[in-house]
């Protein structure tokens, strides 16, 4: 998936591949300016029972089982490019003024 650029940078967003991650959260975005950052609770990716996903839980590398993992990522992945893009100034506002 290609990414959008860093809106208050440019700069291209990081995000880690899922073998990587450690913990419960998968976060990803900009590490020039590290304003914009998206932290998602990888079990809320689930929904209940989720006896599944804790089964995974790795207590000596911390970790989540890589499928869950994978599924969290993408789910940023979205996020990232799906914030909302603002248009050019309207030109009918000009119009408006100007009448
Ligand atoms: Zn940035």
């Amino acid at each position: 998936m290609e990414l959008l650029p860093c809106p208050f940078c440019g700069s291209s967003p990081v995000f880690p591949e899922a073998k990587h991650v450690l913990g419960t959260f998968y976060e990803g975005g900009c590490e020039d300016c590290g304003i914009p950052t998206i932290s998602i609770q990888i079990i809320d990716c689930f929904d209940y029972p989720r006896d599944k996903i804790h089964d995974t839980w790795n207590e000596e590398t911390l970790q989540y089982g890589i499928e869950y993992i994978e599924v969290a990522r993408a789910k940023a992945l979205t996020a990232w490019n799906s914030r909302m893009t603002y248009a050019p100034a309207s030109t009918k506002c000009d119009k408006a003024t100007q009448e």
